[in-house]
């Protein structure tokens, strides 16, 4: 007689984030963020990252807009 077993369910590997490594992360996160805001709200095209380049304002105009920042 032959018996037919079950597979095993078969577990996810979930990594073990300790509650210091996510603080970290999320400290990280937030202050890659804030830096991503200052920058696009700082160039404003006439007062700009490089001078008076106005590349860096028109590559991140529509980001502008979806944040909220007045231009032109
Ligand atoms: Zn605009």
């Amino acid at each position: 007689m032959t018996q037919v077993k079950a597979a095993a369910p078969r577990a996810l590997a979930v990594p073990d984030l300790s509650a210091l490594s996510a603080a970290l992360l999320l400290t990280a996160t937030v202050l890659i963020a804030a830096l991503a805001y200052y920058f696009l709200g700082y160039d404003q095209g006439a007062v700009s990252v490089f001078g008076s380049d106005t590349h860096v304002h028109e590559f991140v105009h529509d980001a502008r807009h979806f944040l909220g920042f007045p231009c032109h």
